[in-house]
């Protein structure tokens, strides 16, 4: 009685679209087989995950959030949730999150909002951040040992800050895309999400590699990122990006910001003030670019290849996309695919698309420049702690702003993390947030390492 009482208080966040347990035993019995056979287990033998729904899973339901992918049960496996099947791993199940992964509060998910499992000071309901909202819940109450994200402009970091656990955005091409659903292939990055710094390390060995099957994957070899953990900093400069102190940043967050310095100090790093003086226009630069790539990436959803179909009595084949369309998308999808066309369009390209492509060329060279003077850039993750739900909803402005710290390393496929760096007065988690230098995961790893 007691087991299910807790399995459904864990039910209760909605963190998982998809249950799986079956799977998650199979792991876990492969494991207790090796141990039986004195053979040597594999890198995550037995170890039960949760799987966002933006990967697309064998033979079972994987919908990204939407109603116009229900039903759709892929006959494939993505590449990433292989390899960690392949290293022994058992999936629990599809984690929630914010439709096709446009959100940072997974309240546009079509299965329903997530609910984060800590609660505001008067009891109240919070978001678990998004768009790897079931993600960041199901890991921090526990329902899995760790999980998958994605991150296109912070949706991995954010719901990590918003739950009190980590999250790491590798380099853009570490983790191959194959097999996951696309919102803006230029930024999307698959990471783990874990209760440490350690086992995020673990996870990102085994899903990150070399895929032939993502042009954009990098044919490199994967670190040892575990072995990259000293918390040891001598020698490493940490910049602190001097634009990032926008106006108004509430003094729980500046007080976090400089705890987090001094603790990076203590680990023998040298703190220096540096300047990215593009960061004010990386918001609207993302709110461009993503858009336009989801816009071309979900014209695929046609009513004909994927899930849902709607297709009126006596209508034609235009009349089945526009009913198929209107059905299938909820609104904030439907706002993306609007801003993303017009910004596309003849009239439009120059002076939005073509215009935000080189302001996005001027944010990657700030931080080229900043590493003249720095190893790693230390921020924080989110301007506030988790939201009650409700709360921006119907303010896509607001809910935008919530990214400003993270959409930045994205548009230049900077890996970054998230840490939990102390409680707020409110009793609730802020994040803490490193950004390395392309490829240095194992830096951002162990600076992450050294503030836990
Ligand atoms: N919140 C951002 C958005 O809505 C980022 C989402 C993400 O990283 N997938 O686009």
């Amino acid at each position: 009685a007691a087991h299910n009482s807790a399995v459904e208080a864990g039910r209760e966040l909605n963190a998982y679209t998809v249950e799986t347990p079956e799977l998650a035993l199979a792991a876990a019995e492969a494991a207790d087989r090796a141990i039986a056979g004195g053979e040597e287990l594999k890198p995550l033998a037995g170890i039960p995950l949760g799987i966002k729904d933006l990967f697309c899973t064998e033979g079972v339901e994987s919908t990204a959030g939407s109603n116009i992918l229900r039903g759709f049960h892929p006959q494939y496996e993505s590449t990433v949730s292989a390899k960690l099947k392949a290293a022994g791993a058992g999936m629990l199940g599809k984690l929630n999150m914010d439709e096709f992964a446009m959100g940072s509060s997974n309240e546009t998910s079509a299965w329903g909002n997530v609910v984060n499992p800590w609660r505001g000071k008067g009891n109240e309901a919070l978001v678990p951040g998004g768009s790897s909202g079931g993600s960041s819940s199901a890991v921090a109450a526990k329902l899995c040992a760790g999980a998958t994200g994605t991150d296109t402009g912070g949706s991995i970091r954010q719901p990590a800050a918003f739950t009190g656990i980590c999250g790491i955005k590798p380099t853009y091409g570490r983790c191959s895309r194959w097999g996951i659903v696309s919102f803006a292939s230029s930024l999307d990055q698959a990471g783990p999400m874990a209760r440490t710094v350690t086992d995020c390390a673990i996870l990102l060995g085994e899903m990150a590699g070399f895929d032939p099957k993502d042009s954009t994957s990098l044919d490199l070899p994967v670190p040892d990122f575990e072995a990259a953990l000293t918390g040891d900093l001598q020698g490493k400069r940490v910049g602190i990006p001097k634009e990032y102190t926008i106006e108004g940043i509430p003094a729980e967050i500046a007080d976090l910001w400089s705890r987090g310095a001094e603790m990076l100090k203590d680990a023998g790093a040298e703190i220096v003030e540096v300047s990215l003086p593009h960061t004010k226009y990386a918001l609207p630069t993302y709110y461009i670019i993503a858009p336009a790539e989801a816009s071309s990436n979900l014209a695929r959803y046609d009513g004909v290849r994927y899930g849902l179909r709607e297709a009126p009595e006596g209508g034609n084949l235009i009349d089945m996309y526009e009913a198929t369309r209107s059905a299938g998308f909820g609104d904030e999808v439907k706002r993306r695919i609007m801003i993303g066309t017009y910004v596309l369009s003849a009239g439009y390209y120059d002076a939005y698309y073509l215009k935000a492509q080189k302001v996005r060329t001027l944010i990657q060279r700030d931080f080229d420049n900043a590493w003249a003077d720095c190893d790693l850039l230390l921020a924080p993750t989110a301007p506030s702690a988790a939201f009650a739900a409700g709360d921006k909803l119907d303010d896509p402005i607001a809910m935008y702003l919530n990214d400003v710290f993270c959409v930045p390393a994205s548009l230049a496929g900077l890996p970054a993390m998230s840490v939990p760096a102390g409680l707020n007065a409110d009793g609730l988690p802020l994040g803490l947030q490193l950004i390395g230098k392309a490829l240095d995961e194992e830096g951002v790893l162990n600076a992450g390492f050294a503030l836990e």
